[in-house]
């Protein structure tokens, strides 16, 4: 037996898991999306998530057939139907089936898929010995734009960077805002430490607030680490004592260079990994449903 994938209420295999051609999610990446994880039977986060789904929803104007429990259930019975206890679930709301033209109206009904599957890690040994980043030209969208905290599925400004950094031999790509000032990555939140303090760019700079990131935030200030949401440039990142990304699936991993030049000592520092171990505790102390 296969996986299962969930569209709009019914279980497929993953061979007939199909939508139509005149979906405007295929048509012009209109619609919105999720990456959650489930750890020991319990999904991580799972309010946040939804909550952050239909948020980025309304920000374009797109209605959710189900209600917010409805939707949760949905997530918990295509795990269930998949005999998933660890796996990373992508929750997808596609605008549905229209005409060639843009008019998102003219769709007959937005469409609900859920896809589990196993989770892909970065490799290991990059959690031990950090991984390397560029700064890539592909600038952010601009937030009065098209605004990074909308999770859309047009992720075209962020595939235009990964091309950067796949061709740099770079495992993640940090991206600047149109001021010049650092934003985020392609898939990840950005964080550096700097005398025993951690700084993060605000919601302002133009970045998807990320759910790792508000963990992380929360783990830091519970350890009684000063947390400043500030504008960065690119010289912080390279003065900087400690970089790490946070992300759904990455969780947290430490950043050992940028362009080439060692972030401290090239090394995962004492804060990353400390928050590394706290994040690790929270999820994987999750006990099942
Ligand atoms: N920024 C971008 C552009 C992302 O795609 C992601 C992954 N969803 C993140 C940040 C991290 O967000 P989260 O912690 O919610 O996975």
């Amino acid at each position: 037996m296969g996986p299962k994938v969930y569209i709009n209420g019914n279980l497929y295999p993953k061979e007939e898991a199909k939508v139509s051609v005149f979906d405007h999610g295929l048509l012009y990446g209109d619609g919105v999306f999720e990456g959650i994880r489930c750890y020991n039977g319990t999904v991580f986060k799972h309010s946040e998530h939804i909550d952050r789904l239909y948020d980025s929803a309304a920000a374009i104007s797109l209605e959710i057939k189900l209600t917010r429990d409805e939707l949760k259930n949905a997530v918990l019975d295509t795990l269930k139907a998949n005999n998933l206890r660890d796996s990373y679930i992508r929750l997808i709301v596609t605008r549905g089936e229209g005409k060639l033209g843009l008019d998102p109206f003219n769709c007959e009904e937005s469409q609900i898929i859920i896809i589990t599957d196993t989770i892909q890690l970065y490799p290991k040994e990059l959690y031990e010995k950090g991984l390397d980043a560029i700064i890539v030209r592909t600038i952010r969208n601009h937030s009065k734009a098209l605004s990074p905290s909308i999770k859309s599925m047009n992720y075209l400004n962020n595939i235009l960077a990964k091309i950067e950094c796949i061709n740099a031999g770079a495992a993640e790509g940090i991206m600047l805002n149109t001021e010049g000032y650092v934003a985020e990555c392609t898939g990840d939140n950005i964080f550096i430490v700097k005398n025993n303090e951690i700084f993060t760019p605000p919601a302002s700079a133009g970045i998807l607030i990320g759910i790792t990131r508000d963990v992380v935030i929360d783990l830091a200030k519970e350890d009684g680490i000063t947390v400043r949401e500030e504008q960065l440039a690119q010289g912080d990142l390279f003065n900087a004592d400690e970089c790490f990304l946070t992300g759904t699936a990455a969780e947290i991993i430490p950043v050992a260079n940028i362009d080439g030049r060692k972030i401290a000592t090239g090394t995962p520092g004492k804060i990353t990994l400390r928050l590394l171990n706290k994040y690790q505790e929270l999820t994987r102390s999750h006990s099942s449903v």
